[in-house]
């Protein structure tokens, strides 16, 4: 991976400026030690300590993170405790738990060797040389290297033009590798859709009736319209579906999401970087940090500057257009409690499933170009954030049929079928916010199968994050709620399973009681997911100013788009917001002029 092995090579050339001391005492060899990540548990670091007592070498020789989510801490953090010679090394922006276990291994190795630890953990001044400011110009410039900018920039050069990608965090993939995985597609003429009784008009319906018809009726169409051939098109790419078969995510409504092979969204990227790094014409700037959106005396943008890695000026030219795919802002405690008219109260203790970039960056270089944003105040939460971290790792369903909720008290309190908001509004009515989610084994018949985030019940309840009864007795005793409630509110779910009748909160979809033991359970609280307001575009994805006038040269899409998905979006719809979005903006951008 070329961009990844330049910024690597530039990390590596400003570390040598440290000089390898020895660390008082420590013997020469190779030490093992273990981590645990909070995504993917056991973590094993290997550390050679060479003749002289320096740290010679750092392996991470097995991990169970997500690959594509965890590698930058899996090669970075072992090079710079090396090349420090410390264990006091900043984590990898976006790679945290992986590069805190890392740490954790490493230290315990070291221990083993006999190393001075208190002398390791003192922090070291990193001197950064900062590089001379650059120059570039690309047909088309994108800032945001997450879903919808990869699949902008992939759409543009396959048009035959060059792109440069901005990307602020070390790492491709944004939220948008962070997501479940669920894309919502119909293929009015397969099977799979005759089968569920499905068709784009009724996606197109219930898109607009989940967002209580406040997004704007063309863009919802060209969603919906543009889905299957967006999959297709990241087939023809390479990427891999889960064939012959759809799922419904939570809050999606019905049975019409297509699932990657690969885990979270890291099929996406390791698609969008097999088309970048073997094209010429793409190139992805990491670390760089877009700030100011460029606009030339006939009134058209014409580029960004932004901040490179070690803080210098790169300042790019944009022939064509810029395109704006920088995501949302639910990691922006003080945007989201300014615009939030839906939930009580967004502040710090409501945590996230985002990556720490989903700041909204966009919006102030938006504004003073006079783009006009719609529904800000939408913001979407979901009743399923692990209680530490907010993320959705963790997380033991594997589709809404075969699962239900219950409370602190054991007994079910909403349609588990429903509304996101629906359900996260119901599940800030119980005692601590606090919910289970409750399975049996028909989903795991052995307890190995890996869930979306490549995580097997196994391995969670192992790490403490999930439980296993083999009656629903010992289960409740496990997580510490009334056996009796738990056993009757499972009986009433059973009942209707059977007789497919809605049940007392309205719930309609169902697969298979839950009966069959050994019974799972896992906590999750509300947790900010995404901000579903943004920029006004049209159906060219081209950004609309502030009295309807289309912006020359400015596209967005993505999330940093608004008036979509309305009040609530249908889970598994933002990746084709993606996919459709990001396409048309790489086709409209390398169209223009
Ligand atoms: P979407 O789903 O809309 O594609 P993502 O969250 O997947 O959104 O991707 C947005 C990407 O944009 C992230 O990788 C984020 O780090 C990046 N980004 C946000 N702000 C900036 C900025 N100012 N400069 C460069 N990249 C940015």
């Amino acid at each position: 991976m070329k961009k990844f092995l330049s910024v690597l090579i530039a990390l590596a050339m400003l570390l040598t400026m440290f000089g390898a001391v020895a660390i008082a005492e420590a013997k020469e060899g190779t030490y093992e030690g273990t981590g645990v990540s909070q995504i993917g548990g056991e973590l094993k670091v290997a550390v050679t300590v060479g003749e002289d007592g320096t740290i010679a070498d750092v392996q991470v020789v097995s991990h169970n993170d997500t690959p594509g989510i965890c590698d930058a801490a899996v090669s970075g953090i072992p090079s710079e405790i090396v090349a420090q010679q410390s264990l006091a090394v900043d984590a990898v922006a976006g790679a945290t738990m992986t590069s805190n276990a890392i740490l954790e291994a490493a230290t315990a190795a070291l221990t083993a060797a006999g190393a001075d630890i208190d002398a390791l953990m003192v922090k070291k001044e990193v001197v950064v040389e900062q590089a001379a400011d650059v120059e570039l110009e690309a047909d088309v410039v994108i800032i945001g290297a997450g879903g919808a900018g990869l699949a902008a920039a992939v759409t543009a050069n396959e048009a035959g033009k060059t792109v440069i990608v901005l990307e602020k965090m070390p790492k491709v993939g944004g939220n948008t590798i962070l997501a479940g995985g669920a894309l919502n597609a119909v293929d009015d003429r397969s099977e799979t859709a005759i089968a569920n009784n499905d068709s784009v008009e009724w996606h197109y319906e219930q898109t607009l009736s989940g967002g209580d018809y406040q997004g704007d009726p063309e863009l919802v169409h060209t969603l919906v319209a543009n889905a299957w051939d967006g999959v297709e098109w990241l087939k023809g790419l390479g990427m891999e579906f889960i064939e012959g078969s759809t799922f419904t995510v939570t809050g999606g409504m019905w049975p019409r999401a297509h699932k990657p092979v690969m885990p979270v969204g890291t099929g996406f990227f390791d698609t969008y970087m097999k088309y970048i790094d073997s094209h010429d014409g793409v190139d992805v700037m990491l670390n760089t940090r877009a700030e100011e959106i460029t606009v030339g005396e006939d009134g058209r943008v014409n580029g960004v500057i932004a901040t490179g890695e070690t803080g210098n000026k790169v300042t790019v030219k944009a022939k064509n257009g810029v395109i704006v795919a920088t995501g949302g802002f639910s990691k922006n405690v003080e945007l989201r409690q300014a615009y939030n008219i839906q939930w009580k109260d967004l502040g710090e203790s409501v945590k996230s499933t985002n990556h720490e970039g989903a700041t909204g960056d966009a919006i102030k270089m938006l504004m003073k170009l006079g783009a006009d944003f719609v529904q800000m105040g939408n913001i979407q939460l979901l009743p399923l954030g692990d209680p530490q971290t907010g993320s959705l790792s963790g997380n033991i369903e594997m589709n809404v049929e075969t699962r239900i909720f219950v409370n602190k008290e054991g007994n079910r309190f909403v349609n588990e079928g429903g509304r996101r908001d629906e359900m996260t509004a119901a599940l800030f009515e119980q005692t601590d916010n606090w919910m289970w989610i409750i399975m049996d084994s028909d989903k795991y018949p052995t307890g190995d199968e890996k869930n979306n985030f490549n995580e097997s019940v196994n391995e969670l309840i192992a790490a403490g994050r999930a439980y296993k009864g083999e009656t629903l007795e010992e289960l409740a005793a496990q997580i510490g709620v009334p056996a009796e409630n738990l056993v009757a509110a499972v009986e009433d779910f059973n009942a209707h399973v059977a007789s497919g009748e809605p049940d007392a909160f309205g719930r309609t979809l169902y697969e298979t009681p839950i009966d069959d033991g050994p019974f799972y359970a896992a906590a999750r609280v509300p947790t900010v997911h995404h901000t579903m307001g943004g920029v006004r575009i049209n159906t060219d994805a081209q950004v609309i100013d502030e009295n309807g006038n289309v912006i020359p040269g400015l596209y967005a899409a993505g999330e940093v788009t608004g008036g979509i998905h309305g009040s609530n979006r249908l889970g598994g719809n933002a990746l084709t917001d993606t996919v459709v979005f990001g396409r048309i903006a790489g086709a409209s951008a390398a169209a223009a002029k």
